[in-house]
């Protein structure tokens, strides 16, 4: 079924989601936890058996608090490493952390790429309407600095981060920050058409606050995710939004 076109007069500013959105970094896999070589990392420094251990560690590390915060890629370092079988005392994680980050600062700035299409996407609508991001991200101010790297920063009048702010999507509080920040009341929200690739952070979130919202199903990109839901209005790439 094509794509039902978006009705500019709709909406007065739009939102978007970052990665996966504006900046892809899913791997060959079609993976977002973006452990590019750590995994390797870690067993070779002898911290776990195998890549696949390291993983497990991260992902159940990972599993973020109930309440919506935010945790930062050092203190998500922190706790793998605290799982290593190797029973690292808390200076022993302290000395070896930082290495960690700096490998994955090299794995990942060689991963990330602007999603296809998304410059011309960007000149159309930023001619048209303002724009700003919200984006889940474990380092503050990073999300704005990738954005001035592939030269997209130009386009959004801010650039809010999970990091930086302290919630993280779904977290309401996010989205409440970014609309005081567009000059908006939570009562305006159906000025707002916001777009990201993630039903759960994205899409659910921004219209239960009453957002207009636009799923950029990355399905058939190559990315691991789920499809948009049936009653969610859907592009599959940024052409068809324009
Ligand atoms: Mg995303």
């Amino acid at each position: 079924m094509p794509p039902s076109p978006v009705a500019a007069a709709a909406f007065d500013w739009i939102f978007f989601d970052c990665f996966n959105t504006l900046i892809d970094d899913f791997d060959d896999a079609g993976e977002e936890h973006g452990l590019g070589s750590l995994p390797e990392l870690a067993v070779t420094l002898g911290l776990f058996p195998a890549p696949e251990a390291f993983v497990a560690a991260y992902l159940s590390a990972r599993s973020l608090p109930a309440d919506g915060r935010e945790i930062l890629l050092p203190e998500r370092l922190g706790r793998v490493l605290a799982a290593s079988p190797a029973a690292l005392d808390p200076r022993a994680i302290a000395a070896v952390v930082p290495e960690f980050l700096a490998r994955w600062e090299e794995d990942y700035h060689r991963l990330i790429r602007p999603t296809p299409g998304v410059q011309e996407m960007l000149m159309h609508w930023s001619a048209r309407k303002p724009a700003a991001v919200i984006s889940n991200f474990f380092l503050p101010k990073q999300p704005e600095e990738y954005l001035r790297r592939f030269g997209l920063h130009g386009h959004f009048r801010f650039v809010v981060d999970s990091a930086d702010f302290g919630y993280r999507k779904p977290d309401p509080r996010i989205f409440l920050h970014a609309i005081e920040r567009a000059g908006l009341a939570p009562a305006d929200a159906a000025r707002i058409l916001f777009i990201g690739d993630r039903n759960d952070l994205d899409i659910q979130p921004a219209r239960t606050l009453g957002m207009q919202v636009l799923h950029f199903d990355r399905s058939r990109a190559g990315r691991r995710v789920q499809p948009a839901a049936a009653d969610v209005r859907a592009i599959f790439d940024w052409a068809d939004f324009r």
